[in-house]
């Protein structure tokens, strides 16, 4: 039978998510709201506000861009379907 998870505060109460900050199963009781995300105490709440407002989200930085060969690459492809183009209206293919 899977494990289903209960608040880490009330043993007879089932957790309906995980806290954002550190992970603990909470209850709908024990839900403490916090720049969006849901926590499981004003602690994590806390925590979690400074780590917000510092502009970290739980995203990935995805700025770092292409890795440099792909971009080579998608250079190549794109000469290539220009010249491709530029043969067809001039009817070589
Ligand atoms: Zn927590
Ligand atoms: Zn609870």
């Amino acid at each position: 039978m899977a494990k289903v998870d209960m608040c880490v505060n009330h043993a007879d109460r089932r957790a309906v998510i995980r806290c954002r900050q550190c992970g603990k199963s909470i209850c709908d009781l024990c839900v403490v709201e916090a720049a969006g995300a849901k926590c499981c105490s004003q602690e994590c709440a806390g925590k979690f506000q400074q780590f917000a407002a510092r502009g970290g989200t739980m995203i990935p930085k995805a700025k770092v861009g292409i890795h440099p060969l792909l971009k080579g690459l998608a250079g190549l492809i794109v000469l290539a379907a220009a010249a491709f183009i530029v043969l067809r209206l001039l009817g070589k293919i």
